[in-house]
């Protein structure tokens, strides 16, 4: 096959960042997502309407000349997330709180420290049809970092399904056989989203040879028994499992350091690395339900009218990216060659 016409994709799970960070990842999703779900795990963390409404403000200013890139707003839940603010939140066109346990990854320090803080807050927001993203971690210290997304999924999640089964859940960037088999399991108000790393490298990509701070992110890459349960699910064409790049930029400095960040920034080739994936499994057919189909249909939102051409040519992803405060980022899969490239 030589070229791939998809309708246009959106990615579910991503995050800008803020500042002048935005002129780089905004343009960098927006050369082939139409929509996008944005984290708003920033410091101070974005909990309501209003710092919303400004984010979004500050993403659809950045975007390149020309662009029709949406925005798709999200708050974050903490202790103090009352009913009133989820409801003012959708109002103002938020349409999903994250759920962060305090510590888990990135600008979570503010996250959620006992869920059942969240009572009422969840039964709003499963009256008013917002969704709730999870970052599926515990944070205790006893628990190993290999095992924290079960551990979650056992201790909270079961629970959170149960207790508020006309809630729609999407467990994010899931890593592990017992998130594909559990989202498998459970009602169709569960979904899930994958991302490119975690389809494409295990545990031994991060930590054989060597450290490789570039492929550290949070859920931690895993054996490769569990990157083959999540090849296996996006193979089977699943309408529960969708694509979520979780593409999360740090500067270089940041990542290559004796306390390195987590996070792979992927916007510039997530389209083609996922590409790639579906293509090695032979389900190439697949990709365009996963990256556009899927998702909206779970959200409730209308598919994208447009598409985007990949083409079957090999091109390199460029070792560094220049930021415009003068630092750099390095892209994941940087400098490695990859087979399909978007038709600009
Ligand atoms: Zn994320």
């Amino acid at each position: 096959m030589n070229s791939l016409t998809l309708r246009t994709p959106d990615d579910w799970h991503l995050h800008f960042r803020d500042g002048d960070m935005l002129q780089e990842t905004v343009p960098a999703t927006a050369r082939c997502f139409k929509r996008a779900i944005v984290m708003p795990n920033l410091t101070p963390p974005v909990v309501n309407a209003e710092l919303a409404t400004a984010y979004e403000q500050r993403i659809l200013s950045a975007r390149p000349e020309g662009s029709d890139f949406s925005p798709l707003m999200t708050i974050y839940l903490t202790d103090n997330t009352t009913p009133e603010v989820v409801r003012a939140a959708k109002e103002a066109g938020v349409i999903a709180a994250k759920l962060y346990p305090a510590g888990a990854t990135t600008n979570s320090d503010s996250g959620v420290t006992a869920l059942s803080n969240l009572d009422a807050t969840l039964e709003a927001m499963a009256d008013i049809g917002m969704l709730l993203l999870v970052h599926g971690e515990v944070t205790s210290p006893d628990i190993d970092i290999f095992d924290r997304e079960k551990a979650f999924i056992d201790s909270h999640l079961k629970a959170i399904t149960t207790n508020f089964p006309k809630l729609k859940v999407v467990l994010e960037h899931i890593t592990t056989k017992d998130s594909t088999d559990f989202v498998m399991a459970a009602s169709e108000n569960v979904a899930a989203t994958i991302t490119p790393q975690h389809l494409l490298l295990n545990r031994n990509d991060l930590l054989v040879g060597g450290i490789k701070p570039h492929n550290y992110c949070l859920p931690v890459l895993k054996r490769n028994t569990h990157q083959a349960a999540l090849r296996a699910a996006v193979a089977s064409g699943t309408h529960k499992i969708f694509l979520g790049t979780d593409s999360a930029p740090h500067e270089k400095h940041k990542k290559e350091s004796a306390c390195g960040c987590a996070g792979c920034y992927s916007a510039w080739s997530a389209i083609e690395l996922y590409a790639q994936v579906f293509e090695d499994l032979g389900v190439l057919d697949k990709l365009e339900a996963f990256a556009s189909e899927h998702g909206p249909k779970f959200y409730g939102l209308p598919l994208n009218e447009g598409t985007i051409e990949l083409v079957n040519e090999s091109w390199q992803i460029p070792e560094n990216i220049a930021l415009p405060n003068g630092d750099n980022i390095v892209p994941f899969f940087g400098g490695q060659t990859i087979n399909w490239k978007l038709k600009p």
